[in-house]
């Protein structure tokens, strides 16, 4: 977690505008008074989240004020009051100067593992009047929001203690002025309503600062993410048919597996294969296509399974992890990573089209295969056994595209739309698109 110094742009901001409630023939004192009237509200808020404890308060005044005035002034401010005496002053003294810019800075909270941290700049508040609107800033240096830092490493638990607390601050002082801010547009980050994101490059890797050519001179605090995870250990022999029962008979296809952890609960498992040397085997109805390594652990408690094993055809390598084969070792450690870059990277599930290949004998209707249309931008097959993928894909190898052409998977979306009117058989048809969860929709389950 980083905070940046507050001499460039913010990580995240957000400014609630006054033209929602005043005319813009509004006057600019007006403006700004609309805006100032915000700033003990807000202030409250943001104290009681511990997001800004001020220290100080800096109004500006603008280029026309009287040659005695000074640019800016700046007087230590612990609540509002003191923020107000300064502002009185001014009005005192230059009652016909209207200030730019009112804004109150200090310290905020950042939640650390368990431990609090108070630092500056977390969050910043701020009236100010501009092209004849007021508004109301609040703006974040502090990464802690984010997935990644700004150095780009993966930082889920500090982002998971923190974010909540500044969107739902936001959102508090959002029902308090009476409608929605306008998020910036930074640099640093992608801003979502109240949540940020960090920006991705092509990889899908976070942008770090040093990208965007800011150097560690940059950088106001520094905490790295605290790593403390409880050892791996082998699954215990009480609950070991339990475990091996869950990945046996769980929708197969991907890292994934559904199924309450024997050991501590926890809702998803995971499971890796590395393909070792190619052989071609059937032991039980199931194909098997390599020698291989498997791993299978559970992200909550680090209990896994090692072992050598066959490769099933149904393991959808083009689903696999993002790693390297030397980033392996017997505990999952760098598989455990993977996944949780992976859910760094895909906040919510992603919906993606489909058609599905169904029978029909008459009375039931029963899934043979589907083609999903991921987001990597593949059609792919998922069906129950390799025998019912190579017939689904060879019914649907090319299919009219109209104009005498054809199309096949490589078209995408218009490859699947052309399924339904070229596969409408009475016993076997294909369904129109429709979207599903993408996860869901590369398993299916077994019958
Ligand atoms: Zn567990």
């Amino acid at each position: 977690m980083i905070v940046l110094h507050r001499g460039t742009d913010p990580i995240g901001d957000w400014r609630f505008s006054s033209h929602k409630v005043l005319p813009s023939t509004a006057t600019h004192r007006q403006q700004l008074a609309w805006a100032i009237s915000h700033l003990p509200a807000a202030l409250r808020v943001l104290q009681e989240s511990k997001l800004l404890i001020p220290e100080r308060v800096v109004v500006h005044l603008p280029e026309t004020r009287p040659a005695a005035a000074p640019r800016w002034i700046q007087s230590e401010a612990t609540s509002w009051e003191d923020a107000l005496a300064v502002l009185d002053e001014i009005g005192r003294d230059w009652p016909d100067v209207v200030p730019i810019s009112v804004d109150l800075q200090g310290t905020g909270m950042i939640m650390d593992g368990g431990v609090e941290r108070w630092m500056p700049d977390v969050v910043g508040l701020r009236a100010y009047e501009l092209g004849l609107r007021g508004n109301v800033w609040i703006a974040t240096w502090c990464d802690a929001w984010l997935p990644y830092d700004m150095h780009g490493r993966l930082q889920l638990e500090t982002r998971a203690r923190n974010a909540p607390r500044l969107t739902q601050a936001l959102l508090r002082i959002e029902a308090l002025i009476g409608f929605t801010a306008i998020p910036g547009e930074s640099k640093f980050s992608e801003v979502d309503g109240y949540t940020l994101t960090n920006r991705l490059d092509s990889d899908d890797e976070p942008i770090e600062m040093s990208i965007l050519g800011y150097d560690d001179s940059w950088v106001a605090v520094e905490y790295k993410p605290e790593i403390h995870h409880a050892a791996w250990t082998s699954v215990p022999d009480a609950k070991r048919s339990r475990w091996n029962e869950l990945f046996a008979t769980s929708p197969h296809g991907c890292v994934d597996v559904a199924g309450a952890c024997p050991v501590c609960g926890e809702a998803q498992l995971h499971r890796h294969y590395q393909l070792g040397r190619s052989l071609a085997r059937v032991i039980d109805g199931e194909y098997y296509i390599s020698e291989g390594r498997v791993w299978e652990w559970c992200s909550g408690c680090r209990t896994y399974e090692h072992g050598t094993a066959l490769v099933p055809l149904w393991w959808n390598y083009y689903l696999h992890l993002d790693i390297e084969p030397d980033q392996l070792t017997a505990t999952p450690d760098a598989l455990e990573e993977a996944v949780q870059r992976r859910r760094a990277r895909f906040h919510e599930p992603r919906q993606v089209p489909v058609v599905e290949l169904r029978s029909f004998d008459g009375t039931t209707e029963e899934i043979v295969a589907r083609f999903v249309l991921t987001t990597t931008g593949q059609v792919v097959t998922i069906a129950r056994t390799e025998h019912t993928r190579q017939v689904a894909d060879k019914s649907v190898a090319r299919v009219p595209g109209g104009r005498n052409t054809w199309l096949t998977r490589d078209d995408g979306l218009a490859f699947l739309e052309e399924l339904p009117p070229n596969l409408r058989g009475s016993r076997i048809f294909a369904t129109k698109v429709f979207e599903m969860d993408e996860t869901a929709a590369l398993t299916l389950p077994r019958p």
